[in-house]
């Protein structure tokens, strides 16, 4: 079954508002076997709404509508949807009551443009409302169903989850959407999909989408079914190929996260770690701690920005930060070495770069940063180049960070021996 969303508001069309409901409802309608095949934002003009649904109606079964339910005259969702489907408002005495009721408990009375949140289209059923004044519509109509909400996130939640779900579940739609979700690290998005896309061929029935951000990659592999047994395998496949084709770059196929992975493999090693970050500003740490039960690997760390705390936090020696700069292999050495020694951590971490936009040479560009990674047989370093602005940059060399630690317990010689 297929449905289309339409969010209604003029300020969904400003700079300072987004239409967020929609992601909501594609999640809940997904799960109910109801696929999302288009989604449209419309404000609040009549003559634009009213070409919307007729379109609408063209594409799906379902419609669901939000915003547009509220009592002040720029809320027309229930004037315009009674037009296109050529059928009266009426007034529901029994609704108009438990509107007004609702002020009663407020303490407040009715304002008499609320009156109008109780004008009901013909043959709809009411969806009530718990958190609000503006309560839903059902609407059975030309082999269609109409969804209508109001605009305000929780009431909306509210509404679907309590009244929209179970009678979508009635409508027995044998439909549902089976998916994974691969994570990816240190690959770029063109090189993740150059090795999975000849896949896409040989399973013409899933659908794969590709999100990229600041250093992850997530493949989710999308299949529509109504034989559960048959699709979970079909994806086991397909995730088993594309396993083949990311090597050691995947590291979840479940919707872990980088730091949860990180945690796992620090605790299945009974690991411990300690970091020294300089353009990372503690960011690393932030993520490393995120992961609750943390505490179990995670032992501390030091933001040293200046030279002199990374002397005096993490024991760098002064004549290398003399002789090569902060900003150097010699120096990541040193950090991740010095902080394991004073954190007394299995492993040391130790990040320094040139986030920008101010501070680099021709020697040392913007976004070189160099990551150290120590362990009793000492540190090792790598340099890398990242792309994009002092945020991304930042984002990166966290991420790669946090990937450093994962890769060092997939050589055999380290971290297991
Ligand atoms: P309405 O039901 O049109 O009166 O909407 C009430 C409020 O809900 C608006 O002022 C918005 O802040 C919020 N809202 C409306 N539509 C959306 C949407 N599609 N996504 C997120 N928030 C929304
Ligand atoms: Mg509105």
């Amino acid at each position: 079954m297929k449905a289309e969303i339409i969010a209604i508001g003029s300020e969904l069309l400003t700079p300072h508002r987004l239409d967020t409901n929609s992601l909501f409802l594609t999640s809940g309608l997904n799960q109910m076997g109801v696929r999302v095949v288009h989604k449209a934002v419309v404000g609040d003009t009549p003559e634009e709404m009213l070409s919307s649904f007729r379109h609408a109606m063209d594409r799906a079964e379902v419609v669901v509508c939000c915003g547009g339910l509220g009592p002040t005259d720029d809320d027309r969702t229930r004037e315009t949807v009674a037009v296109v489907l050529g059928r009266k408002l009426r007034r529901d005495e029994e609704l108009l009551a438990s509107i007004q009721e609702r002020f009663r408990r407020m303490g407040r009375v009715m304002a008499e443009i609320n009156a109008r949140q109780a004008m009901v289209i013909e043959g709809a059923t009411v969806l009530p409302n718990p958190r609000g004044t503006a309560p839903g519509l059902w609407i059975e109509a030309q082999s269609h169903i109409l969804i209508l909400l109001p605009g305000v996130p929780h009431e909306l939640r509210a509404i679907f989850e309590a009244e929209v779900k179970p009678r979508l579940a009635r409508l027995g739609i044998r439909d549902r959407l089976f998916t994974r979700d691969l994570r990816i690290a240190g690959l770029p998005e063109s090189e993740v999909e150059q090795r999975v896309s000849p896949l896409y061929a040989r399973y013409p029935e899933t659908e794969t989408t590709i999100l990229a951000s600041p250093g992850g990659i997530q493949l989710h592999p999308r299949l529509w079914s109504d034989d559960a047994a048959s699709a979970e395998a079909m994806l086991d496949e397909i995730v088993d190929r594309m396993a083949l084709a990311l090597g050691e770059h995947l590291i979840s196929t479940r919707g872990e996260t980088l730091e949860e992975v990180v945690a796992r493999v620090l605790t299945e090693n009974r690991a411990t770690i300690g970091v020294a970050e300089s353009c990372t500003g503690g960011m690393l740490a932030e993520r490393l701690t995120s992961v609750p039960g943390s505490s179990a690997y995670f032992l501390g760390g030091v933001v040293c920005y200046s030279n002199e705390l990374k002397t005096t936090l993490a024991g760098v020696p002064p004549e290398l930060i003399e002789s090569h700069g902060a900003v150097s292999s010699q120096v990541a050495l040193a950090l991740a070495d010095g902080i394991r020694r004073r954190t007394g951590a299995t492993l040391g971490v130790g990040i320094t770069g040139i986030a920008g936009p101010t501070g680099a040479t021709p020697e040392k560009p913007v976004g070189l940063v160099h990551i150290g990674i120590a362990d009793e047989h000492g540190p090792r370093e790598r340099r890398f180049q990242f792309p994009g602005d002092r945020d991304r940059i930042r984002q990166y060399a966290t991420y790669t960070a946090l990937d450093t630690v994962r890769r060092h317990f997939l050589l055999p010689s380290r971290g297991r021996a």
